[in-house]
């Protein structure tokens, strides 16, 4: 396979195979995120595509998912995605699951009819990162969509039978709208109803446009303890009326919990609650990686 640039994928895709179908992210403009500022967004050829699913299966025996990177891959119309998918099924029958990250956008110019023939032919899970439910956090990290077009996308996935793991980030409001931030990213999970949630916990590289808001002090970053009262509340206002899986276990979280929605609620509630109580079971920073 040949690998363009830094490699990102979702940490459930941690022993997938790994293939590039675009290299780098169409919008680019997220102020926390640095992962694609070194890359030109383009979409690869998909002959391409094809000669590096032939590689990967002269090198490895066993390949049980493979996920389709960079961001933006679902970007591709459904025509080329197929031809994709469609090698993928004749080189590596044992595949149990294509996954695959998608803007919101994507998913909305899809019609429900070419999502069901995505899942027919291999799809099995979109990632999509929302960030946060707060239409203002929304416009001050400039995700480039608005709550609605986030909520309707995920609702869209998971009715085409794709499960749709949902990213949001603790902390990216900052002190002042930290409340807000958990309250309406809680309300926005109940209305996705997503098969999946996965939480960070903000951390800013350098390259991220933030950064040198932060070294001004005109972000602020919020402490271990603020993060947990926010995660907290966020938690305690989903209201899911299917399961969803709740992971907030990546190496940037300073507590770690994972559970089923709604189910293990209170559990990982009381968990949030004894770290705040006992500040030992909270994460050195030092641990904290993205
Ligand atoms: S967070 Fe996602 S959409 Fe935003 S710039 Fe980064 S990769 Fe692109």
């Amino acid at each position: 396979m040949r690998y363009e640039g830094n490699i990102f994928r979702p940490p459930s895709e941690a022993y997938s195979l790994i293939i590039q179908v675009t290299i780098g992210c169409a919008h680019n403009k997220c102020t926390f995120c640095s992962m694609f500022k070194d890359k030109k967004f383009r979409v690869r050829d998909v002959k391409e595509v094809l000669e590096d699913l032939d590689m990967a299966r002269r090198t490895y025996r066993n390949v049980e998912k493979i996920f389709l990177a960079d961001g933006d891959a679902l970007c591709l119309s459904n025509n080329k995605l197929l031809l994709i998918l469609a090698h993928i099924k004749k080189l590596f029958p044992e595949c149990k699951r294509v996954g695959v990250y998608g803007s919101p956008q994507d998913v909305l110019v899809k019609t429900p009819e070419e999502l069901i023939e995505l899942r027919k032919n291999g799809i099995g899970i979109i990632y999509i990162g929302a960030e946060s439910g707060s239409e203002q956090v929304l416009k001050d990290i400039q995700k480039g969509v608005t709550r609605a077009q986030l909520i309707e996308a995920v609702q869209k996935i998971e009715a085409s039978g794709i499960q749709a793991s949902v990213t949001f980030i603790s902390g990216l409001a900052g002190p002042d709208r930290w409340e807000e931030h958990a309250l309406e990213t809680a309300s926005m999970i109940s209305a996705m109803q997503p098969s999946y949630v996965g939480l960070l916990t903000l951390m800013v590289e350098p390259a991220a446009p933030i950064y040198n808001d932060i070294q001004a002090g005109r972000f602020k970053i919020l402490t271990a303890e603020e993060v947990l009262a926010e995660t907290m509340l966020m938690l305690k206002n989903i209201n899911v009326t299917k399961p969803c899986v709740f992971r907030s276990n990546h190496a940037s979280n300073y507590v770690s919990l994972k559970g089923e929605l709604p189910a293990d609620k209170d559990r990982m509630v009381n968990q949030l609650r004894a770290a705040l109580h006992n500040t030992n079971l909270i994460k050195d920073e030092r641990f904290r990686a993205l």
